[in-house]
């Protein structure tokens, strides 16, 4: 299951309501600070690997450098509470941010908590926990009775032991996600909104991806051609070639009605097999590729979705090309080119979001 946002109906959780983070971002950016203050926030706990910069690193972004000096002027106390046992790393991150760190009993140990909470003078609901971790940072501030918020890990790799918090980590939200209201109080979006905006077309993420998709689809086209071609006229066997020897066989078995000529059923078996397999390329590439999926569950049923929206999109291909043939006037030729190519775009952009938005639609 993918990492979902929003707020938590904690009372809602039973016996996991100590392992519920009160939200859920996408990373630290995104949590508006005005929120934060407006909910009587003062002291700003912060966990380090994944949530500020990337295990082992010490190359922060602009963005969470940009985040945590907006933080200080308006006035928040921070602190890191880390469970790193590199210390001499930990110090350096002290001194780059300026922002003061703790030792004690490794989260979720409501030791660091306390801690922080007695030095800074600040009340549990006055302060509010950032981390990545549901088994350490979540759960340690909600046994000090402080909010955490659970952002989504950054990208990269993890210690050894956290990959194991990880897997307990999934099964706890599994259950806790259906106590999650999606509402984005939290979330600064303008911000990303608007860097949504800014950006160049061909920047982002959709144009990328059709972009990808296109020429996924020139490869498709490409090997059905080449199979078609294969079937049909370039592999023989005794002289016949395949497609037609299949025709053969299918009319041993199947009674093709009278008129149907032989070689009108071998060019239709031959597109079915070259279609097929063209799709397979398709379904393969695209979901590698253009959509990027790694998560390998669901691969069948992937597959089965990307066939039905292609068989649809050859529907949807034939019937506007058609319509298109006798309506556009002049030239039956130059009709029949832009016909087709009206009908392929239009089975191009149908295959698109079929793909992306029904076949590979992340959950
Ligand atoms: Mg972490």
């Amino acid at each position: 299951m993918s990492f979902r946002k929003g707020t938590f109906e904690r009372d809602k959780t039973g016996i996991l309501r100590p392992f519920c983070p009160a939200h859920a971002v996408g990373s630290l950016t995104e949590i508006s600070l005005e929120w934060l203050a407006s909910e009587g926030k003062k002291l700003i706990m912060l966990d380090v690997d994944h949530t500020l910069v990337e295990w082992k690193q010490e190359n922060f972004s602009p963005a969470v450098l940009e985040w945590l000096e907006k933080a200080k002027t308006m006035g928040f106390s921070l602190c890191i509470l880390s469970n790193t046992r590199r210390l001499e790393r930990l110090a350096r991150i002290s001194k780059i941010l300026g922002i003061k760190t703790y030792q004690g009993k490794f989260k979720p140990s409501p030791h660091m908590y306390s801690l922080a909470l007695t030095d800074f003078g600040a009340r549990p609901d006055e302060a509010v926990m950032i981390g990545d971790q549901i088994m350490t940072d979540v759960l340690g501030a909600n046994r000090s009775g402080i909010d955490a918020i659970w952002v989504q890990k950054m990208v990269g790799p993890e210690f050894a032991g956290t990959k194991i918090n990880r897997v307990i980590e999934k099964v706890v939200t599994s259950i806790l996600y259906r106590s999650l209201v999606t509402d984005n109080s939290s979330v600064d979006d303008s911000a990303s909104a608007v860097d949504a905006a800014k950006l160049p077309l061909w920047e982002r993420k959709i144009v990328r991806q059709f972009i990808k998709f296109l020429f996924v689809g020139a490869i498709s086209f490409t090997i059905d051609y080449l199979i078609r071609m294969s079937l049909l006229f370039w592999v023989k066997v005794d002289g016949e070639s395949l497609g037609m020897r299949m025709a053969t066989s299918v009319a041993s078995v199947i009674t093709i009605p009278a008129g149907i000529k032989t070689d009108s059923v071998a060019f239709f078996i031959s597109a079915v097999v070259a279609s097929f397999i063209a799709t397979f390329n398709s379904f393969l590439l695209n979901r590698a590729f253009t959509f990027r999926i790694s998560d390998k569950a669901d691969a069948g049923k992937q597959a089965a979705k990307v066939y039905m929206v292609a068989y649809i999109g050859l529907a949807i291909n034939s019937v506007i090309g058609t319509l298109f043939f006798h309506l556009l006037p002049g030239h039956p030729e130059m009709s029949a080119f832009i016909a087709t190519a009206i009908g392929a775009g239009c089975a191009a952009v149908w295959n698109f979001f079929g793909q992306r938005n029904f076949a590979f639609k992340a959950k």
